[in-house]
């Protein structure tokens, strides 16, 4: 069913991973698709033909999402290449994981730089083309340890919780134009991100999900493009957990 046909999209961080799994999806659902990255690679221009593959327009939409003025050129190259902007879903995240005593400031500020300060920036220049437009739809990757907090991880949890603030907010702002926002919480999810872990701290993870196994891009990217459908219309400010029950 290509409930997106005719829609256009842009996925930050979108090369790989959760992104790339999002990219893909959107575009078998019919929309055209811009692929935010930072630097070229095989991957992204495998993805691109991928995405052409299934019929539908690919964008190779360049920038840092972390640099205001870059997240400006950014959405505004995809408004003048496709001619409008519908969806946005703000993927693009690190990690730099250490105990509080032991974290460095600069990994504080660059965690908080790429995971909050960008989807503050991607929205902030995406809307006045949705405001335009009296429709859009936004979906912001958050974390469960937005949500739950997680040892290690206070850069990154916090910068998920502020993504549900932002979420929130920009819902409440936005919904009067047509606009709805939303954020998705995952929970442990087959990338590299988590594939640099160790092996311990995966198997304990493991033993904390009722579905038993780790998820994968793909059931991320799911619940992502419902939340992009016309079929997620009256669904607004919502944190959807995608994490097998780990977070209940
Ligand atoms: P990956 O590390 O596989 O991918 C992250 C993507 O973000 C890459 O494409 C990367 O591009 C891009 N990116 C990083 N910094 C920037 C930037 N400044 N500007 C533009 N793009 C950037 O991670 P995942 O796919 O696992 O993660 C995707 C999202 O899901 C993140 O927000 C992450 O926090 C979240 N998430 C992941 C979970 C998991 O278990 N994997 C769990 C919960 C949330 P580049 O190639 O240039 O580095």
């Amino acid at each position: 069913m290509e409930l997106l046909k005719g829609k256009v999209a842009v996925v930050t961080g979108g090369a790989r991973g959760i992104g790339r799994a999002i990219c893909l999806r959107l575009a078998e659902m019919g929309a055209d698709v811009a692929v935010n990255y930072r630097k070229d690679s095989e991957e992204l221009e495998a993805l691109i033909k991928e995405i052409e593959g299934k019929g539908v327009r690919a964008f190779k939409a360049q920038g840092d999402v972390s640099i205001f003025e870059d997240a400006k050129n950014m959405i505004n190259k995809v408004n003048e290449f496709f001619g409008s902007v519908d969806i946005l879903v703000n993927n693009a995240g690190i990690t730099k994981d250490g105990l509080l005593l032991r974290m460095k400031e600069e990994d504080f500020d660059k965690v908080i730089q790429v995971n909050l300060k960008g989807v503050f920036n991607c929205t902030r220049h995406v809307s006045p083309i949705m405001i335009k437009q009296r429709s859009g739809k936004i979906v912001n990757i958050s974390s469960v340890v937005g949500i739950s907090g997680n040892a290690g991880q206070v850069n990154y949890s916090a910068a998920k919780a502020g993504i549900i603030g932002v979420t929130k907010s920009v819902a409440k702002e936005l919904a009067s134009r047509g606009i709805t926002v939303n954020a998705v919480a995952p929970g442990f999810i087959k990338t590299s991100m988590t594939e640099v872990l160790p092996e311990k701290s995966k198997n304990a993870t493991l033993s904390t999900i009722p579905l038993k196994r780790f998820g994968m891009p793909e059931d991320v990217a799911n619940v992502v493009c419902f939340l992009a459908s016309p079929q997620a219309d009256y669904v607004t400010g919502q944190v959807i957990n995608v994490d097998g029950g780990m977070l209940m």
